[in-house]
């Protein structure tokens, strides 16, 4: 079985469990996405929600990305981290008057304004201020990202973004409020996407709409194509960087573009979801009467996405070269669902290995919580075990 390359020597003295983010991938990742998009006029913004862990920031802001918030928190985040305020993107379908405060008082780049309640509360909130709010309207544009059904956000019946049938209403009240600017409008149609057409099919769309805003004498300065960008969850070890090329050639061959115009990126999984491991040791090995369960002292606590989307992610041993058998990997909590894997083939198992579960960066570390009064783990850079 290929595994990761990891310091499992140094890993051994650690208090399990807690996350390993290896910076030379990271920086590879940064680097290839920047060199996709030199000679552009593509921006990305970092999705601050993936992982907001202080050494990955810290190399995401040193890569010259901006960043795209969903909270008050995740925009003061941002500003600590020391990302310019000109590159930081602010969305969300409930932003709280202190969070739309705290944009305009740091004037951020724009806001992604998901209905008319919103722009009329950001709009008494920016005249209270003397200030004018940067808005792009998220507009909905009904596109399928072929996705689980929890992490699909761009089919109409949904929460997030304004309808296409309500655009122009929408659009004839943000012109008539004093002090919101239409800089753009703004896509997000789902998350960990790995079907190009998709992406296709919303710059399909993206061009329909421009053609609305053309027709009714409207300039926009950007467009915002949001995130989603799949990784292989399967295969880390064989595709650590997603196929950023072929991403952005979608966005270079089929959306309209105008020269005057900027294109948005809010990529936050394919930025850091390959960087990161959930490390682990195994507490016990179980054997029923059927099958032997690999019971970790780690569960969902640190690493909620399979519970919660039923989501894959590879486990390897790091301590063992027996041959393979099968294991239901478990974790420690008081409740069924925290499984990582079911008949999961593993190297022969015993008390103490180090397991790594694979691809955590991503909706990893950000999501822990401390159910069952578990303590939050810590985390090591592959420069703080060097
Ligand atoms: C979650 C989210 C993103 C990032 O999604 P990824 O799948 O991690 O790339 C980008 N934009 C918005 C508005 C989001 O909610």
């Amino acid at each position: 079985m290929i595994k990761a390359n990891y310091p499992t020597d140094k890993f051994k003295d650690i208090q399990t469990p807690f996350y390993y983010y290896d910076l030379e991938t990271l920086r590879s990742t940064l680097s290839e996405i920047k060199t996709q998009i030199e000679n552009t006029s593509f921006e990305v913004h970092y999705a601050m929600k993936a992982n907001v862990n202080t050494s990955v920031l810290n190399e995401i802001k040193i890569a010259g990305l901006g960043a795209d918030c969903v909270s008050g928190g995740e925009v003061q985040a941002a500003l600590d981290a020391g990302i310019a305020p000109s590159k930081i993107v602010f969305a969300g379908v409930g932003k709280s008057d202190w969070e739309i405060n705290l944009g305009l008082d740091n004037d951020i780049f724009c806001f992604n304004v998901e209905s008319i309640p919103e722009l009329e509360v950001m709009n008494e909130l920016a005249i209270a201020k003397n200030k004018t709010a940067n808005v792009a309207l998220r507009i909905n544009p009904n596109v399928s990202a072929h996705t689980h059904h929890y992490i699909t956000t761009g089919l109409s019946e949904n929460k997030f973004g304004i309808n296409l049938s309500d655009l122009d209403k929408v659009t004839d009240l943000v012109l008539k409020l004093s002090n919101i600017n239409l800089l753009g409008i703004h896509f997000h149609i789902g998350s960990q996407i790995t079907d190009m057409t998709s992406f296709q099919d919303l710059c399909l769309k993206i061009n329909e709409i421009q053609a609305h805003f053309d027709a009714r004498n409207i300039t926009l300065k950007h467009i915002n194509v949001g995130g989603g960008l799949g990784i292989s969850y399967e295969h880390p070890n064989h595709f650590p960087i997603p196929d950023f090329e072929a991403y952005f050639k979608v966005f270079r061959k089929h959306l309209q573009l105008k020269p005057s115009q900027t294109l948005h990126f809010e990529l936050g999984r394919a930025v850091v979801a390959q960087c990161g491991s959930l490390i682990s040791r195994v507490l016990y090995v179980k054997e029923g009467t059927s099958k032997k369960f690999a019971i970790l002292d780690a569960g969902f606590t640190e690493l909620i996405r399979p519970a919660l989307y039923q989501a894959y992610h590879r486990i390897e041993n790091l301590s063992s070269e027996l041959p393979e058998e099968e294991y239901d990997v478990v974790g420690p909590i008081c409740e069924s669902s925290d499984t990582f894997a079911k008949e999961y083939f593993m190297n022969g198992t015993k008390r103490g290995d180090i397991i790594a579960l694979r691809s955590a960066g991503a909706y990893g570390e950000i999501m822990a919580s401390q159910y069952n009064l578990r303590k939050l783990p810590k985390a090591y850079t592959s420069d703080d075990l060097k």
